[in-house]
């Protein structure tokens, strides 16, 4: 038997369902990562010139914040939840069951390699499933280390790594599984779904897109500018809610243009190319494609790259056109383009016109804008002052919309995710209500009595 066969087997045998196997699993993950950190850092060093400080806060203490919240939850969670019963039901009693799907697929990226891999992985185990996971193939260290970790402490035939590219890939999304869940690209969430539909699996994905951020005339521009800067230059701009370009009103353009030039050199130094805290670029194809983008507009503020150490300098680049290539396609590196308006309708309707974005940032302190954007732009999810913060707390659901991704997860929605809300209706044997008979007397009389 292959190691998906044995899943099947395995999740069939009934072990993966009882609350004790799972938390038990939840805690012995917890512990295996604890002992792993120092070499899941240096993976993530190797990989993406992550510095420790960021690995621990977005690849590591995520994940012992996302388990320590389930663990807290779950056994309130599996309870079937009784629901009430219609007058056309009396005698019966409704419940929701939260049942596991079964054998579960995790496909996830290379940018934060270990966090996309593991964070689904919670719901899988928190659901009851087993899973097979598929990490990216360009970040070789990480997906290794998942690897040793995963065979290290759970059986195979619960959870297994599968190591490959976009050939391995295909050929597990051939398998009829009965979940998949999939984060990266577009492009490639399109094949995903294309491949699901032909077993009729159930997915979510977790795709990309082009965030915006705006900021309004009446924003606090320092502060504004300041976190602008950190999601924006997070990992080199490779995260996928980084704010992919800014819009910002023609009356504060320039102070608020000097604050965010202030913040970056807060953040990154002088010469941040020298920094050893920030991150630099996954590979030369990459590299080669974001050092092109530099030839749009006008150079505000960095620009400097150097090809060994595949590093571009947190970099702001001022009149942009709408038709430049910058804008076609997201950018995922250090560059953030900035366009200005003067009536915030135009930001609206030139978003409006994109992809439905996974994240969108709006920097203003006036409730009527707030509201106003809110109802006018459908977005994933996203932050009013803020940039990036709202997938990091495990109370809200993370995920896209249309082109950035179907479903979401995190905490109690990761868990909701991996589950099927199985409904039964259990009626009871003592009597049998006699109306929905055929033979039944004046049977339409009661019937519209009860239905109308
Ligand atoms: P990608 O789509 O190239 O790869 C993701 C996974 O799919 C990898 O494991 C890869 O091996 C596999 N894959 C690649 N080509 C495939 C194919 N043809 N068929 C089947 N599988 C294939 O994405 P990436 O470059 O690793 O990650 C960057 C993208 O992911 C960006 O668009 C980013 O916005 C997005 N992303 C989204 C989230 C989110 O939570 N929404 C998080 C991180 C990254």
């Amino acid at each position: 038997m292959n190691v998906f066969e044995r899943q099947k087997a395995y999740f069939y045998s009934g072990a993966t369902r009882s609350y004790q196997y799972r938390s038990k699993a939840l805690n012995l993950l917890k512990e295996v990562i604890k002992d792993y950190e120092t070499e899941i850092m240096k993976a993530l060093k190797r990989d993406l010139n992550k510095s420790d400080s960021e690995a621990f806060m977005t690849e590591i203490g995520i994940i012992y914040k996302e388990i320590d919240f389930v663990l807290k939850h779950l056994k309130k969670w599996i309870k079937p939840k009784r629901v009430r019963t219609a007058l056309t039901h009396i005698g019966s009693v409704g419940k929701i069951h939260p049942d596991p799907y079964g054998v579960t697929l995790i496909i996830s990226p290379w940018n934060y390699p270990f966090q996309l891999a593991i964070t689904p992985l919670i719901g899988a185990i928190a659901g009851g499933n087993t899973a097979i996971i598929k990490p990216s193939e360009l970040t070789p260290n990480t997906a290794k280390l998942i690897e040793q970790v995963i065979n290290q402490t759970f059986l195979d035939d619960f959870i297994a790594v599968e190591q490959g590219g976009a050939d391995k890939s295909q050929e597990l999304l051939d398998l009829p599984f009965d979940y998949i869940f999939f984060t990266g690209s577009v492009p490639v969430g399109k094949i995903v779904m294309e491949k699901a539909s032909q077993h009729l699996t159930p997915i979510t994905l977790e795709l990309g897109g082009k965030s915006p951020v705006i900021v309004h005339e009446d924003a606090s521009l320092k502060l504004a500018a300041k976190r602008i800067a950190w999601g924006k230059f997070i990992n080199a701009g490779q995260t996928c809610v980084a704010p992919d370009y800014l819009f910002v009103h023609e009356n504060v353009k320039e102070q608020f243009l000097s604050n965010l030039a202030e913040a970056i050199v807060e953040l990154y130094g002088e010469t941040p190319l020298n920094n050893p805290e920030y991150g630099q670029i996954i590979n030369d194809k990459h590299f080669q494609r974001l050092t092109n983008y530099l030839n749009s507009g006008t150079l505000f503020h960095g620009g400097q790259t150097n090809s060994g150490k595949r590093s571009i300098e947190p970099t702001v680049l001022t009149n942009i056109n709408h038709e430049d290539p910058i804008m076609a396609e997201e950018i995922f590196g250090p560059i953030l383009p900035v366009l200005t308006y003067s009536d915030i309708n135009e930001a609206i309707d030139y978003i409006r016109n994109q992809p439905k974005p996974l994240s969108f940032y709006f920097f203003s302190e006036t409730a009527h804008y707030q509201n106003l954007v809110l109802e006018q732009i459908s977005f994933g999810g996203g932050c009013i002052n803020d940039t990036i913060y709202h997938l990091s707390t495990p109370y809200l659901p993370f995920g896209g919309i249309g082109e950035s991704g179907i479903g979401s997860y995190r905490g109690k929605h990761s868990f909701e995710t991996f589950t099927h809300q199985k409904s039964i209706l259990k009626q009871s044997s003592h009597f049998d209500l006699p109306i929905r008979y055929p033979n039944f007397k004046n049977r339409m009389k009661w019937i519209r009595k009860m239905m109308k």
